[in-house]
């Protein structure tokens, strides 16, 4: 279902008004964890002024030591909520049991799931029962085809509405994180009709690649980008090594101007 084959023309995801996949690069910006209100509305505020409509924090976080930070629960996504109305921005957050996804359903605009879940199966048939977008993320080891088999456990069940997100894969190097597929993206575009974004955050893990890892994004054909942002990292609770303070974001926005934007 999610073929180019079976469908020629490309998937628009609608949210909020806003259209991903129509031509136009869209970003999501936010921080790693959604930590309280006050540091929620900090970066809503930002986004919002400029000019950006998607807002993401984790609110359930799979985090590879259980001794470290695993999130606000349903508590964050109350906060994403309250800042999503107040501000009027579009939320997405990561949700990590097929249980959660219905109770999720209220509070967010975008489901995500998340790299390692990737193939949760019972988790992806839950996603594609509901109608809610779905931001899918590249499993840490995945190849391009189990990826798109993922997309397609979601579909199956009936819900198309599926963003796929490439946010590097483990290889051998360690001077990223991970390593970002670039090539991930025109594949992705050519072998299906949906949406692709990259998430440079959680791909190089390095904030000073984020800007030129963007870049290259985006001249590839990205329908998007996905960054983390955060009032002040070195006491962020996830990701501080990352995630992009407000004057690196001002930057790094200044930085992606002029950005050609090439459609695959
Ligand atoms: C995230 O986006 O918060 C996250 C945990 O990313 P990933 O699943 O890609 O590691
Ligand atoms: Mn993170």
């Amino acid at each position: 279902l999610v073929s180019r084959k079976k469908k020629p023309e490309d998937t628009i995801i609608d949210i909020k008004g806003l259209k991903i996949g129509d031509g136009t690069p869209d970003f999501v910006f936010g921080p790693c964890s959604v930590e309280s209100y006050e540091q929620v509305a900090t970066v809503a505020e930002a986004v919002k002024a400029k000019g950006f409509k998607m807002l993401r924090g984790g609110a359930f976080k799979p985090r590879t030591s259980p001794y470290d930070f695993q999130g606000l629960g349903v508590e964050g996504l109350k906060i994403l909520k309250r800042v999503a109305d107040e501000y009027d921005l579009a939320v997405i957050s990561e949700i990590v049991t097929p249980a959660d996804i219905e109770i999720a359903v209220d509070y967010l605009d975008v489901i995500q799931i998340g790299a390692r879940n990737m193939q949760n199966f019972e988790l992806l048939k839950a996603a594609g029962a509901v109608n809610k977008p779905i931001l899918l993320k590249r499993g840490l080891a995945a190849t391009i085809e189990e990826f798109i088999n993922a997309a397609e456990y979601i579909m199956s069940q009936g819900n198309g509405q599926i963003i796929l997100c490439e946010r590097g894969i483990r290889t051998y190097e360690r001077a990223t994180r991970n390593t970002l597929d670039i090539s991930a993206v025109p594949i992705l575009k050519k072998e299906t009709h949906l949406p692709v974004m990259v998430d440079v955050t959680h791909s190089t893990g390095r904030r000073d690649l984020l800007l030129p890892a963007a870049k290259a994004a985006l001249a590839i054909g990205a329908d998007g980008v996905m960054a983390e942002v955060h009032p002040d990292p070195a006491v962020a609770l996830s990701d501080n090594a990352q995630q992009m303070d407000l004057k690196q974001f001002d930057e790094f926005l200044e930085g992606l101007k002029n950005t050609p934007f090439v459609r695959v």
